[in-house]
């Protein structure tokens, strides 16, 4: 099974008729497994580190992860989906975000794209490091990256990032997520670019949203069908192969801890030992994967 799975690589990854490119922000180690989920148990990393380490957790116990776009050509649309951190962006409170310089436009056109080409954007949810090519800095103002793409946000998640922008504003307050709903999302809706949508929308035949709250409030997942193929983009209901050892697991980021385990443990439900590819936020190494038994629990199984 596993031979075979890896027999089956290819680039760009197929659903289908579809194909999906990974678009690298940056990968490798980004922060302490026990900050990313706390209460995790180390002891049963190391019962899994034959296939956990060391390219999902380091030597030092680093979470190694990615920040990534997926890129969906259905051949009647460009959908980029979430859209990493972004350049020049002021988040003073994280350093390796803070006014960088990344190469991610150079990625997207190793993928054999430029920022015109895309139809739609759709953001799994809005959190800094989903929204950040949303808008680049041009003369001074923040600017909708991609010139032509409608940009899909859900009512639910936008509802509420607005709301808690407000506040915090009307307030004198620390913004929410590092100040991102003013530099990368308000400045789509001023351009006319957004469109707020039902949790359910359908891009086209076969590419529709899901509504699977916990993470945020209105985390959507992208299902796709083509000829009888099934694939998630997941956003960040996982964001390390270490939550498969233990599904309760939640990132410190999760919004609504039960709600989190719940959608985590039905998406995972879902796709066990089934041929649907899981597209996630932030695993490295591969642009999607599927999660597999094995004889000690359940596995990730990357697939390019
Ligand atoms: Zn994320």
């Amino acid at each position: 099974m596993i031979e075979q799975l890896f027999g089956a690589r290819m680039s760009p990854l197929k659903i289908g008729d579809f194909d999906v490119h990974r678009v690298i922000e940056t990968e490798g180690p980004f922060a302490p497994v026990s900050m990313l989920l706390p209460g995790v148990d180390m002891a049963r990393i190391e019962a899994q580190a034959h296939w956990l380490r060391p390219q999902f957790v380091s030597a030092d116990n680093l979470a190694v992860m990615s920040f990534h776009s997926h890129v969906l050509r259905t051949g009647r649309h460009n959908v980029l989906i979430d859209a990493c951190v972004g350049n020049d962006k002021e988040r003073p409170l994280r350093a390796s975000w803070h006014r960088q310089q990344f190469g991610y436009m150079h990625a997207l056109a190793q993928a054999g794209l430029q920022p015109q080409d895309i139809d739609f954007v759709c953001c799994t949810h809005l959190h800094a490091d989903h929204v950040g090519w949303n808008t680049q800095l041009r003369d001074g103002h923040w600017v909708p990256t991609f010139p032509k793409a409608r940009y899909v946000f859900g009512k639910t998640e936008y509802t509420h990032w607005e709301a808690a922008h407000r506040q915090a504003v009307a307030e004198g307050a620390a913004v929410p997520n590092h100040g991102s709903f003013a530099d990368s999302v308000l400045p789509v809706m001023d351009a006319g670019q957004a469109e707020l949508v039902n949790e359910d929308f359908e891009f086209e035949e076969g590419v529709a949203l899901q509504h699977a709250p916990g993470h945020t409030p209105g985390t959507c997942c992208l299902h796709v069908h083509s000829r009888g193929q099934h694939g998630i983009f997941s956003g960040d209901i996982l964001h390390t192969p270490v939550q498969l050892v233990d599904t309760r697991l939640n990132s410190r980021f999760c919004h609504d801890p039960a709600q989190a385990v719940a959608t985590r443990q039905r998406l995972v439900e879902t796709v066990a030992d089934t041929s649907t590819l899981l597209m996630t936020g932030h695993f490295p190494h591969s642009t999607g994967g599927r999660v597999v038994s094995t004889d000690s629990g359940l596995a990730w199984l990357g697939v390019s």
